[in-house]
């Protein structure tokens, strides 16, 4: 045996992850430009000084305080539409959700199992399929990155998965799911597990609902959370689900004890207690992204239409040379998504005038290989949420 005597499926592979640059104007990883005022930092400073005196002690395993804050937030997408409220034994929170969603795959995925996504989709799927013995299967989405729901439907009945990763919007390219297909979907799964990640949620357009809405109706239907994005709290590393409560207690069976430390935990509380300031900039962000969409257009490049807080743009003949020239001016931006394309997260007004304008100039020097813009089904760019 070779040393180090790793997995041989892992052997050679490149960890995951965006380059961490130290550049002028970030762009690259989704966050939210916009930190957390004084009041909100001072709050959070000073929970954290109070769980510090018990650091001695493992924190709540059950973490019951934050998921009561979590179910009472999350429960504002559905008790005015809808009419009820999602109850704390439905929560479920994690480092992250790409935590949720590997301890997903580690209780419901497994040897002679299967996890289905449609590509081009959120590239640590795979991941969580490869680091538990998951068989990985991929479908794939249409021209315009929507999904095709016939096909999708076709995929799942003939593929069937233990766990379907839906993500809407899907990152890398912005795209929304629409309203019928996650009943469709989780239908069509039967009791295979549908995972909705709502990642991006908060910034969707009007007329998308929460997959959140849908839960009574489907005990197949997961919906994942983070704190990361909208919430502004990337650094805190909290994502959550909802779903009924049985597939809590699957994942108690295979989480790590304790793994939501008490600092974590504090973190999250006191930031809840800040939701109004810290999603307050939201509605900023989706016009800036709207913005952005239309001066790519006018600009003759193709862009996806965009739910998220980032826009996926093209096409170029080598896009790793406009990601470096972009680089070169102190703009960092992502070089992911189907060949030629490339992604922009949405930053501060002063933070995208510097993008348009490293953009102006690389777009200069490095061809685009298409001139029609490239637009999905709706065109109502700035209508919120
Ligand atoms: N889902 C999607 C679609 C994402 O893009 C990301 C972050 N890039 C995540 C989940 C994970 O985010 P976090 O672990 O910070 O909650």
């Amino acid at each position: 045996m070779t040393f180090p005597p790793i997995r041989e499926e892992l052997r050679g592979i490149e960890p995951y992850g965006a380059p961490q640059l130290d550049v002028p104007v970030a762009l690259n990883t989704n966050e939210n430009p916009y930190g957390p005022s004084d009041a909100c930092a001072d709050d959070v400073a000073a929970a954290v000084r109070e769980v510090t005196t018990s650091l001695n002690r493992y924190p709540d395993r059950e973490h019951v305080a934050l998921r009561t804050a979590l179910a009472a937030y999350l429960s504002r997408d559905t008790l005015p539409t809808r009419g009820f409220e999602i109850g704390v034994e439905q929560v479920w929170a994690a480092n992250g959700s790409n935590e949720v969603m590997l301890q997903l795959l580690q209780a419901f995925g497994g040897p002679g199992r299967r996890a289905l996504s449609f590509a081009p989709t959120y590239s640590m799927y795979p991941e969580y399929a490869r680091d538990t013995s998951t068989e990985w299967v991929q479908g794939h989405r249409a021209a315009d990155f929507t999904l095709d729901l016939d096909r999708a439907r076709a995929t799942v009945e003939r593929e069937r998965p233990s766990v379907v990763l839906l993500p809407s919007p899907n990152n890398p390219t912005g795209t929304a799911l629409p309203p019928q297909a996650v009943g469709m979907l989780c239908e069509a799964a039967g009791d295979g597990l549908v995972v909705v990640d709502e990642a991006y949620t908060e910034f969707r357009r009007a007329g998308t609902p929460s997959a959140l809405e849908l839960l009574p109706e489907h005990r197949n239907l997961v919906v994942t959370r983070t704190m990361s994005k909208a919430f502004a709290l990337a650094g805190g590393r909290v994502g959550y689900l909802a779903a009924d409560p049985a597939i809590g207690d699957a994942i108690r069976v295979v989480r790590l004890p304790y793994h939501l430390s008490a600092v974590t935990q504090a973190v999250a509380l006191a930031a809840l207690r800040h939701a109004p300031e810290l999603l307050g900039r939201v509605d900023d962000l989706r016009r800036e992204r709207d913005e952005c969409v239309a001066w790519l257009r006018g600009n003759g490049l193709a862009v996806a239409d965009s739910d998220a807080n980032f826009v996926l743009f093209g096409t170029f003949a080598d896009r790793h040379a406009v990601w470096q020239d972009l680089v070169d001016q102190g703009v960092l931006i992502r070089e992911t998504g189907p060949d030629g394309w490339l992604r922009v997260s949405i930053g501060t007004p002063d933070e995208m005038a510097v993008f348009r304008t490293a953009l102006i100039a690389a777009l200069g020097r490095h061809p685009t290989t298409s001139s029609t813009h490239r637009s999905t089904t709706s065109t109502d760019q700035g209508v919120p949420a």
